[in-house]
């Protein structure tokens, strides 16, 4: 079932198009990921999504509400994480909790406890958040979207900033959350790395239109048609010449095999072990990066 949808969606700023005919859905208890280029207009999406900014055409649905018309009903109902994360410097961490828990309608002080508690700002809660660094300004931002149990949450760059741990305990929060509390997450990044083994799926934006969307394995199979194919063997590389296969320059003293595609690896395991003993098979160059790059081919 959608929690999300854009249809055939336009908006731009000052006469400049940031978003062009962009229709897209988000299903109930998916993790999105919403992936492009700086100013390809993740972060106008999340604007509209939220009623922040209205479109200038097209329809937009969240969590059943009109954003342009219960903008306010729908920001208690979603969580948000913006790149600014708009909290107050000459508040404490607590207050900014308790401030923001009360416009939510969250009296609930065991909740910003807990919240702190486990973004790790229990030590700081009552200093002033002018004097966090950034990591904590970002997980105070974080424990503010989730202080009234959002079913959906939006969260722009949210390891924007953090060291490779906290990024690491930030995802590994996101995927709990989803799988623990099934909340629906659409998350906005440059950094692919990060979320390849976080998202369900993927949304390719690219000058405000979209590029492509998929799966993982549905990008593959689409995109990875020249596969590379590592083996850890003992057939030396003139056995396997002799045998028929293409390869290209070894990979940390493996021999790499081309291969036309997927469907044919089965039958190449099949025979390449007729000729001797092999260890491991990896596919080359399937993550998401090498996949983003594909799918944007030369679009600069
Ligand atoms: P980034 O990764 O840099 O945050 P983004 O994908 O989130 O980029 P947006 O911030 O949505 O992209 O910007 C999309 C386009 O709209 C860009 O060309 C940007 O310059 C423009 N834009 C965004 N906000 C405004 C604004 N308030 N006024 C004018 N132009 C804007």
């Amino acid at each position: 079932m959608a929690v999300l949808l854009m249809e055939a969606v336009m908006k731009a700023y000052n006469g400049t198009p940031a978003i062009q005919d962009l229709s897209l859905t988000v299903d109930s208890g998916e993790i999105v990921g919403l992936l492009g280029p700086n100013g390809a207009g993740k972060t106008t999406c999340v604007r509209l999504l939220t009623g922040v900014i209205h479109p200038d055409a097209g329809k937009l649905k969240v969590l059943g509400l009109d954003p342009q018309t219960d903008g306010d009903e729908l920001r208690q109902q979603c969580g948000v994480l913006t790149e600014s994360a708009g909290l107050y410097p000459h508040m404490s961490g607590q207050d900014n909790l308790l401030f923001f828990g009360q416009l939510y309608g969250v009296r609930d002080r065991q909740r910003c406890d807990e919240l702190l508690d486990q973004f790790g700002l229990k030590e700081a809660k009552d200093r002033n958040v002018g004097t966090y660094s950034t990591g904590m300004k970002k997980r105070l931002g974080i424990a503010r979207a989730l202080l009234h149990r959002p079913r959906l949450l939006f969260l722009d760059e949210p390891t924007n900033g953090l060291d490779p741990e906290g990024a690491r305990d930030l995802l590994t929060y996101i995927r709990r959350l989803n799988e623990d509390e099934d909340v629906t997450v659409v998350l906005c990044t440059h950094l692919l790395r990060q979320v390849e083994s976080l998202c369900h799926r993927y949304i390719f934006l690219h000058r405000g239109q979209l590029l492509e969307e998929g799966t993982l394995p549905t990008l593959e199979a689409k995109y990875l048609q020249d596969i590379k194919l590592a083996l850890e063997t003992d057939i030396s590389e003139a056995a396997l010449r002799e045998a028929g296969f293409t390869l290209l320059a070894p990979l940390q003293r493996r021999p790499v095999l081309r291969i036309g595609d997927r469907s044919q690896i089965p039958e190449v395991l099949r025979s390449i072990t007729q000729l001797g003993s092999v260890y491991s098979a990896e596919i080359l160059e399937r993550d998401l990066e090498t996949l983003y790059f594909k799918v944007r081919g030369d679009r600069a």
